[in-house]
């Protein structure tokens, strides 16, 4: 069985079940039986696990409105792995 979309002009989108390949591009809707037209959408195929689709609607929150940083991070002082590198000339 695959979800189909439709949009109702009274109700909005409503789903409807049926086998694959038996979708019509009308059906009358379920909740008031008026028309409904047939929505063209991404396919649901996989399940994405819980934590991704939240690490991913992070993102893209983030993307388009950034957390602002309320403090300068002071940059970090090079270390060295060698004793001898503390030596070497400084710019
Ligand atoms: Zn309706």
């Amino acid at each position: 069985m695959v979800t189909y979309q439709y949009r109702c002009a009274a109700c909005g989108d409503v789903d409807v079940r049926r086998p694959m390949g038996a979708a019509t591009s009308h059906v009358p809707c379920p909740r008031c039986g008026a028309d409904a037209r047939r929505v063209y959408t991404s396919p649901r195929t996989r399940l994405v696990a819980p934590g991704l689709v939240s690490a991913l609607d992070t993102a893209g929150a983030s993307a388009e409105n950034p957390q602002v940083v309320r403090r300068e991070v002071a940059p970090r002082a090079p270390r060295h792995a060698h004793p001898l590198h503390a030596r070497l000339p400084r710019p």
